[in-house]
């Protein structure tokens, strides 16, 4: 018999919740030969959902919740769960039922069996979801594979069991801003993926919007890259020989046909471009270096404001 540790971020989904664990109670139900423990990690919501998690772990022996003191990002839920798993493998799933729990059997068979160390989910149909966000999602994943040396296959969804070992490696990295999707594959080991179809989350309402997303995107892709600087390196390579061959070509019909007094268009144009790609390239620097700042603070990737685990079981 193995243990594994569910751990469920969970942002304002006081809704949901219950509906939740009684879903995935009666899928667990059903597989007798393992053991289930919930991680309920409650990151900063603004409604109910502490109070209701707290109800379930009154409920349910098997509940375990924490609770931050603010809104801290999934991805800070999800490192916060993982630090307090103790199981065989860990789960880790959304709690808005988006994440099919009936896919137990097979994701659970996949790293006990077939030898995997983790199996992962992959979107196949985007059904309900904006064209918009359909094609901003699929640029984005071009554009990190295209990048960095980590590849994420597309549609990729943060639902996946993997085995102790692998939550343990996932630990280690222990960066401040976290990019969950590369981080799971940068550590490596045999991914198992399954196609799933999305379905509508059944209630509450998503906290996603275009302006997180891509922010989100610009994550993703500047901690797994230095593309972009290599990039501005590059243009500025280019920009330096155009601009000698144009000084050469200026040069000589100054010479030949003397000074030539109009030139006030082009003089503007050449400064206007320049001062863009001037300011392109320092906002590019400057994303790596707030990265670089943020990281050398050193703060805590959370903070606990009440849970259930005794001081033993905290990390
Ligand atoms: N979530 C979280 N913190 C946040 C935003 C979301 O813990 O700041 C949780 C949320 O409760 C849910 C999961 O992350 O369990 C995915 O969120 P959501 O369903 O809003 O995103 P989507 O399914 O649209 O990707
Ligand atoms: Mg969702």
């Amino acid at each position: 018999m193995s243990t594994i540790d569910i751990v469920v971020p969970c942002y304002n989904e006081e809704e949901g919740l219950a509906h939740f664990v009684e879903v995935t109670n009666s899928v667990i139900d059903t597989i007798p030969q393992h053991k289930f423990r919930y991680i309920l990690v409650n990151d900063g919501s603004r409604d109910k959902t502490y109070l209701v998690m707290k109800q379930l772990a009154e409920k349910y022996s098997n509940i375990k919740y924490i609770s931050f003191s603010r809104n801290f990002g999934k991805e800070a839920a999800m490192y916060a769960g993982f630090q307090h798993t103790t199981g065989d493998y860990v789960i880790v799933m959304d709690a808005d039922l988006q994440h099919p729990p009936h896919m137990f059997p097979q994701m659970i068979k996949e790293v006990t069996e077939n030898g995997y160390d983790c199996c992962a989910l992959q979107r196949t149909a985007r059904e309900g979801e904006s064209k918009f966000r359909e094609t901003f999602s699929k640029l984005f994943f071009r554009l990190q594979n295209a990048m960095s040396e980590t590849k994420m296959p597309y549609g990729a969804v943060d639902y996946r069991i993997m085995t102790r070992q692998m939550v343990d490696s996932i630990l280690e990295l222990s960066e401040v801003q976290r990019f969950s999707k590369g981080l799971f594959s940068w550590v490596g080991f045999n991914t198992k993926w399954l196609p799933f179809q999305t379905v509508d989350r059944e209630l509450g309402t998503t906290t996603w919007n275009f302006w997180k997303l891509f922010k989100y995107a610009l994550d993703g892709i500047t901690s797994f890259s230095v593309a972009p600087l290599r990039f501005i390196s590059c243009m500025g390579i280019v920009i330096f020989f155009i601009a000698l061959i144009y000084i050469l070509i200026t040069l000589v019909q100054t010479i030949i046909f003397g000074i030539d007094v109009p030139g006030y268009a082009t003089t503007l144009m050449i400064l206007l471009f320049m001062g863009g790609i001037i300011e392109f390239s320092i906002g590019i620097v400057g994303e790596y270096l707030g990265r670089v700042f943020m990281e050398t603070k050193d703060r805590p990737i959370y903070i606990i404001h009440h849970t259930n685990f005794t001081e033993d079981e905290k990390k």
